[in-house]
């Protein structure tokens, strides 16, 4: 039989439950809170802890800090005084280079003075370029670079440092492409302007002497026009009357050495024909410079003032 309980009973026991129940949430309260209160004590304390080992080190990096800002002032200044130094040296570059004509006029009226003029075409070359000019700076000669227009896209950073160590940047066409730029005289201007663009977007300044690929000579029948439209645009175009024979691969670099001797032939003004594209013409290079020294060469880089040697006028 089912046992009722009167709604009255059931009251009591209801409101006694829920009583008996808020106690337990209180103690349960109670307890958590002491709990976590001793738990974040300690966690207060071993952080303030670690915080007070922490300050020496924090005092260390500010100190480090206020070093680093010194030296950086320090290095700024330093930076300026080198933009300083680059600037009289480009002055002083400038005076020479403004020379460098009236040098070439009195050595021309004087026999006995020998002018040499070192030129390299087809440049500039990621893995030769570089180690060129190292040995041009070793032996303080300032040269010229006839560069090749699809090349000095291709090494900008090249191209300036050519420029930052005061040699003269010629230009020796954009594509060296001998169908294209002999298809016709517009043909040819239109791809030495492509090079000097080239030229200018990497270092900022246009080239004013060039050279014919393969030589004026091998413009032929073109070559008054293209003379003509050079003239319009204010170019100026050198050819050589000496070479080290490395258009030819297979020298050694001693070869390539004497071939040079043999074609200086003894001559006292002397356009050095080169390319800085291959291992035996950089190990050529050190010694035609010493032989240019020993005989008592002016080693001078080209400027468009000059008188240049050309092989067809
Ligand atoms: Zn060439």
């Amino acid at each position: 039989m089912e046992r009722k309980i009167r709604p009255d009973t059931a009251k009591i026991i209801g409101k006694s439950s829920r009583f008996w129940m808020i106690c337990a949430i209180l103690i349960i309260g109670i307890l958590c809170s002491t709990v976590l209160g001793a738990w974040a004590h300690g966690k207060i304390q071993k952080t303030s802890g670690q915080l007070g080992k922490l300050n020496p080190q924090l005092e260390q990096i500010k100190t480090d800090y206020q070093m680093a800002q010194q030296n950086l002032e320090e290095l700024e200044n330093a930076v300026n005084s080198s933009q300083e130094y680059q600037q009289k040296m480009q002055e002083i570059q400038q005076q020479f280079y403004q020379l460098i004509p009236q040098i070439d006029q009195k050595a021309q009226e004087n026999p006995n003075v020998k002018v040499a003029y070192l030129t390299f075409d087809d440049g500039p070359s990621g893995t030769y370029t570089p180690q060129f000019l190292e040995v041009l700076k070793e032996h303080h000669i300032l040269a010229t670079f006839f560069v090749v227009g699809n090349q000095v896209e291709q090494h900008p950073e090249i191209v300036q440092q050519i420029q930052q160590q005061g040699h003269t940047i010629a230009n020796h066409s954009y594509s060296h492409d001998f169908n294209k730029v002999y298809s016709n005289p517009t043909a040819f201007i239109n791809d030495i302007e492509q090079a000097n663009n080239a030229i200018e977007q990497a270092c900022g300044q246009r080239a004013k002497i060039i050279r014919f690929p393969g030589g004026s000579a091998t413009a032929k029948g073109q070559f008054p026009a293209i003379k003509e439209l050079l003239n319009q645009k204010g170019y100026t175009y050198v050819d050589w009357n000496a070479s080290c024979g490395d258009g030819r691969s297979g020298y050694t670099g001693d070869q390539l050495y004497q071939n040079t001797v043999n074609s200086i032939h003894g001559n006292n003004r002397v356009t050095i024909l080169m390319h800085d594209r291959s291992q035996a013409t950089l190990d050529a290079l050190p010694k035609i410079i010493s032989y240019l020294e020993e005989n008592q060469y002016l080693i001078l880089p080209l400027t468009p003032d000059q008188q240049m040697v050309q092989q067809k006028k």
